[in-house]
């Protein structure tokens, strides 16, 4: 198997385990009599879309107020907030899907200035202590293009085809590869599987 890097370096070897998310994978072209279910997964898988944005907060409010908190709520620009009890202490929004997607149309700053207006009416103990830090979107990453698959509607038949695929040189590994588990664990199952095909071949 060749495989050419960005730099226009190549490297060969006897057996390739490429554990590249299918939506990072589109992008990059495979030279390789793959089956149709295969090739259609790579192209069609969808990904799940989700942006985060961090606020600051001087002091951890959410721990004196009687309240839970985690805040789950229908408003389309908060979402789920968590609050991460670090140092500085910091409250993560998280945004899926369509709600995700507007986040990333709008100007950060402005789109941390509404959230932060938006908790503290629904939570008076945040008043005037967030502040904006970043906003995070998994599918605007390249190399990730959202944060895991999903099985869109009409794919389940082809992904089940792909993730029973056996490569002869070239193996598929990752979360997207999993039959048993999703998540860290589907990712860790199809890897332990992919190097029992290599360590057969060789
Ligand atoms: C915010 C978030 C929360 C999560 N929470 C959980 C959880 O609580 N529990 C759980 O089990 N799982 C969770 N997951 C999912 C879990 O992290 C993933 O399923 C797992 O890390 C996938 O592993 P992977 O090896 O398949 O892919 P990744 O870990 O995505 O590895 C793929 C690698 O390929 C690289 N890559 C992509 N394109 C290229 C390229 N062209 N050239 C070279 N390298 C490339 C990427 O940089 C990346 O390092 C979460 C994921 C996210 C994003």
């Amino acid at each position: 198997v060749e495989v050419m890097l960005a730099n226009g370096k190549r490297l060969r070897a006897k057996q390739v385990v490429c554990t590249i998310p299918f939506s990072a994978l589109r992008g990059i072209s495979i030279d390789a009599n793959l089956p149709e279910a295969l090739r259609s997964t790579i192209e069609r898988l969808p990904y799940t879309k989700a942006s985060f944005a961090f606020l600051h907060a001087s002091t951890s409010f959410w721990k004196g107020d009687g309240l839970p908190e985690t805040i789950w709520t229908d408003d389309p620009l908060i979402g789920r907030v968590f609050a991460l009890d670090g140092d500085p202490p910091l409250l993560k929004v998280w945004l899926n899907g369509p709600r995700a997607e507007a986040l990333d149309r709008m100007e950060p700053a402005t789109a941390g200035k509404e959230m932060i207006r938006r908790i503290e009416r629904i939570r008076p103990s945040a008043q005037g202590k967030l502040e904006y830090l970043d906003i995070f979107s998994w599918q605007k990453q390249p190399f990730a293009g959202g944060i895991y698959h999903h099985i869109g509607t009409g794919l389940g038949a082809s992904l089940a085809a792909t993730v029973q695929h056996r490569g002869r040189r070239l193996h598929f590994a990752g979360e997207h590869m999993a039959r048993l588990a999703s998540g860290m664990e589907g990712a860790l199952e199809s890897g332990e599987r992919a190097a029992l095909m290599v360590l057969e071949k060789l």
